[in-house]
Formats: structure tokens, sequence, C-alpha cells
């Protein structure tokens, strides 16, 4: 992944100010950098013939707001100053295309776990952010491997809250697979059935049908999954969400991919060494895929309604 400094970006926006990006600085002793008490999300905004097109934007700030409720994190920002916020760093930046950071945490005023009085810091940042996972991974594949570390219960810690702290877990699983010379990892839950990947959900395709684990195995209610489910839908396929999916059913899975808004739909070609299918990107796969990139990138009218425009 390329670093800030060769990238073509200079601003932030943080607490009702654009500043500049080398200024968007907190103290070291804030509540967040301790105890992970933060939320954020992750979106992307896509370059399309009308240009720069906010992929799902309201569903993203539903998330944001929703994820605060858990800590009781009272945004000081109104949706409409976050989307305006957000419109104006891709306008003044010039950029077609983008990766979207909101962040909200508890910032410095004391230190005990309770964020008691700390205030609530919001941040945006925008950035261009090519294909997570590489090009090859969205055409051929990746390797993964079943992490040997397991997803927290939602009864833990909230899964559906997209928590700084949280995504610890995700490092571990995912630095274990890099490790272990995979690309990324498949997460267990704590029952030991597939929840997710440590940034992306995950499909099963087996006899033409399409299996998803639902909220109750710990996962993330990805945007991406949902969009995913109602384009198959549409395209006349059985999606089950809210399957419970075994170890061992992912070696004999037809097709298997990964959802997310940084890792898009990448087919998984193989788990823990064991070929999916041929062992290649499978054809529900590549179809999803194919009509996923087609709607993202404005090849087809459809889904006018999953975009917003700066
Ligand atoms: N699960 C986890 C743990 C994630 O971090 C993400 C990325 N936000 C996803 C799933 C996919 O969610 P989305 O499609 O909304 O990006």
């Amino acid at each position: 992944m390329a670093s800030f400094d060769e990238m073509d970006v200079d601003t932030i926006w943080m607490d009702g100010e654009f500043v500049d990006w080398e200024d968007a600085q907190i103290h070291v002793l804030t509540h967040a950098m301790h105890y992970g008490t933060g939320i954020f999300e992750g979106a992307r905004c896509y370059e399309t013939e009308d240009g720069p097109a906010l992929f799902r934007w309201p569903e993203h700030l539903d998330r944001l707001y929703n994820s605060a409720k858990p800590y009781e994190m009272e945004i000081d920002h109104t949706r409409e100053e976050l989307t305006e916020a957000t419109m104006e760093l891709i306008r003044r930046q010039d950029l077609a295309s983008c990766y979207i950071r909101p962040l909200a945490f508890y910032g410095y005023e004391s230190l005990g776990v309770s964020p008691g009085d700390c205030p609530t810091r919001t941040a945006i940042a925008v950035w261009p952010w090519g294909t997570y996972l590489g090009e090859d991974a969205l055409e051929n594949g990746i390797d993964v491997m079943v992490s040997s570390w397991r997803k927290h219960a939602s009864s833990q810690i909230p899964t559906n809250a997209k928590t700084t702290g949280l995504y610890v877990n995700s490092m571990l699983a995912g630095e274990e697979a890099r490790r272990n010379g995979y690309a990324e990892a498949i997460v267990l839950n704590k029952e030991g059935n597939v929840a997710e990947g440590p940034g992306e959900n995950i499909f099963l395709v087996r006899d033409g049908e399409l299996y998803t684990p639902g909220l109750a195995e710990s996962i993330l209610d990805g945007i991406t999954r949902d969009t995913v489910i109602t384009l198959a839908r549409e395209l006349g396929y059985t999606v089950h969400d809210g399957a419970t999916i075994s170890r061992g059913e992912l070696h004999t899975a037809d097709e298997l991919f990964f959802t997310g808004s940084a890792a898009e739909v990448t087919p998984i070609k193989r788990v823990d060494n064991v070929e999916i299918g041929d062992g290649s990107r499978g054809p529900i796969t590549e179809e999803l895929q194919t009509r996923f990139f087609d709607v993202v990138e404005r090849r087809t009218d459809d889904h006018e309604e999953w975009f917003t425009y700066p």
C-alpha cells in the first residue's frame, strides 16, 4: 500500500475545520489511543462519467452513528455536516475516486477507562486507494488460511459496530495469514463456524446458490455484503442470508469470495492450500463481480439511488 507521503492529498476535516494534513494531530493521552474507543467507517467514491460518486454514503453514515451507540458517544456533527465535509474534501483535492475514512473517538481530558468528560472528536480523511488485495486478486483470486484466532462474540464486543479497538483481532488474524504466505485470513466465530474475513464478509457458492453468515455469527453488517445479496437476487440467485457455515464446508464449496468496501468482490481460490472449485475465480463469482463493477463504475443506470455526487 502506498504511503500517505506519496499521495496527492493535503487536507483533513477535523472537528468542523479543514486543516492541513500534518496539522491533524491529537494528544498522546487521548482516550481512544489507550482503550480503542473510536468508531469509524470506510467508504469508496468511484470515478464515473458523471464525476466522482460516493457509493451508498447514507448507509455508511447510518452505520457510523449506530456504531457510536453502544459507547454512548455523541457525534457533535450532523449527517449533513459530515456529508458536506466529505464532498468538500473530494472537490478541494480534485479527486476522481478515493477511499473515505470518517472517524469519531473519545479525546483528551482524563484517562480512566470511563470516558467521563472526554470530548468526542471527529475527523474525515479521503485519499486515493486502489485495489485492496491487488488487481491480480480480483481476477485470479487469493489464497487464504483459516486463522487460529477466533472472532470475539458479539456478546463480548458488539461486532455490528465498527469500533477501532476491535481491529486488533483483525490485525492478528491478517498478519498471521501473511506471515504464513497467505493474502488474507478467514476468521471462525467462538462456536467454530465461519464468521468473516478481518475486513471482509464471506460468501460461499454451492449448487448454484449463495450462502453467507448472518449477524448472529458475530460479523459486521457489511454494506458490500448487502449490495451483493441485492444484485445476486436480482440476477435470480437464491441467497441464504444467515447461513451457518462449518469450517469443513469451506473446502467443499464450489466457489468462495470476500466482499468489502476496500476488498470489493475478491474471489478466494484456495483455503489452507485446498483448491476451491478448480482453484480459480468461479463463474458465479465472476458474474457477480462484473455486475458489481458495472454498477459502481456506472456502466449501467441501475441503482442510481446508491450514489451521491459531490
Ligand atoms: N467485516 C469487517 C470486520 C470489516 O471491517 C468490513 C469492512 N468494513 C467488512 C466486513 C465489510 O463491510 P463493508 O462491505 O461495509 O465494507
